[in-house]
């Protein structure tokens, strides 16, 4: 398969990558790790007349960790996070979610900021964004902004980028010691894109709930937060029967499409069963980790 044609630009810098997508606009797409824009190409699902390869702007291959958070810089690899001696300590879910992105081939060349500028509606990482409040900076040529991650995602495969802004960094914060978190997914075969899958960060006071984020995704829009079912088990000691109820909540909540992989019904199921484990596994590190 070959892509169609297009102008091939590789700008070194960041001014010269926002002068050409200013320039070029709806025209250009920007090129990361191409693990997701090379097969629209390929299948001519994406014609741009310009392609932006950012791969050799200098300052975009960095990933930082202070105390604001693990920033992400555009061209940081998936692989390179997760190998990341500090992620773990630093933010474990991120480290948790990152080894579930396709296989170790597609993460070499993948990168975080692709993933998420992409927002694929069964990728991991833009559920673990919203989950954790991540803050995307976003560049265009005369400015610049920071977007909340629940703000960002739009719609399936749509996030409030502009054609002329460029995804900079993502930064995830530092984790709080003491909170819970787990991500759960199902996948027909390893490595597969996930049918669902469902995101937990809880935090636990005297063995009570006091905060719960759970964030589905894989069903076919944006990540969603099911804010009934966090409001199931907030407030409460997280037992059987409170995650029982968050199951529930979630099933009913989740606003789920079908497809070839499963139909709506199937996907709202699962995505119930696989927030109850996520909760089930983050109070347990909650309880773990509030009693050292
Ligand atoms: C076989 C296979 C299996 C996969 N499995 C999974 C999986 O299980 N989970 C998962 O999450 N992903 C999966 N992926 C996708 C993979 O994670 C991609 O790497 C990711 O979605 C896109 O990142 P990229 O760096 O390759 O971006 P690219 O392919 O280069 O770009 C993707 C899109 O985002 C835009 N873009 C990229 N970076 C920026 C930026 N900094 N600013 C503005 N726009 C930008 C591009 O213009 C393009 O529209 C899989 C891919 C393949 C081929």
């Amino acid at each position: 398969m070959k892509p169609p044609q297009f102008e091939y630009e590789a700008p070194s810098t960041i001014a010269e990558t926002l002068e050409l997508l200013d320039r070029f606009g709806d025209d250009a797409k920007v090129l990361a790790g191409g693990q997701s824009l090379m097969p629209l190409l390929n299948f001519r699902l994406a014609r741009p007349a310009v392609v932006v390869d950012i791969n050799r702007v200098r300052g975009l291959a960095r990933l930082d960790i202070g105390p604001d958070g693990v920033r992400v810089g555009a061209t940081v690899r998936q692989r390179d996070a997760e190998r990341h001696l500090d992620v773990a300590a630093a933010n474990p879910l991120l480290a948790e979610a990152l080894p579930l992105i396709g296989h170790f081939q597609i993460r070499n060349r993948g990168t975080v900021c692709g993933s998420l500028a992409h927002a694929d509606p069964a990728a991991e990482l833009p559920a673990v964004a919203v989950a954790l409040d991540a803050e995307m900076e976003v560049q265009r040529r005369h400015g610049k902004r920071t977007v909340p991650a629940d703000a960002f995602f739009v719609d399936a495969l749509t996030t409030s980028l502009a054609p002329n802004e460029l995804l900079s960094a993502t930064t995830f914060p530092i984790w709080r010691g003491g909170d819970g978190w787990a991500i759960e997914e199902f996948s027909r075969r390893s490595g597969d894109f996930a049918v669902a899958g469902a995101v937990a960060v809880i935090r636990l006071d005297g063995g009570v709930c006091a905060e719960a984020r759970l964030v589905a995704f894989g069903l076919g829009g944006s990540p969603q937060r099911l804010t009934g079912s966090e409001a199931a088990i907030r407030g409460g000691r997280i037992d059987d029967g409170a995650i029982e109820r968050a199951v529930v909540r979630a099933r009913e909540e989740a606003r789920a499409d079908g497809d070839i992989h499963g139909s709506a019904a199937y996907r709202a199921y699962v995505v119930g069963s696989l927030a109850g484990r996520a909760v089930r596994r983050a109070a347990a590190r909650a309880r773990a980790g509030t009693a050292s």
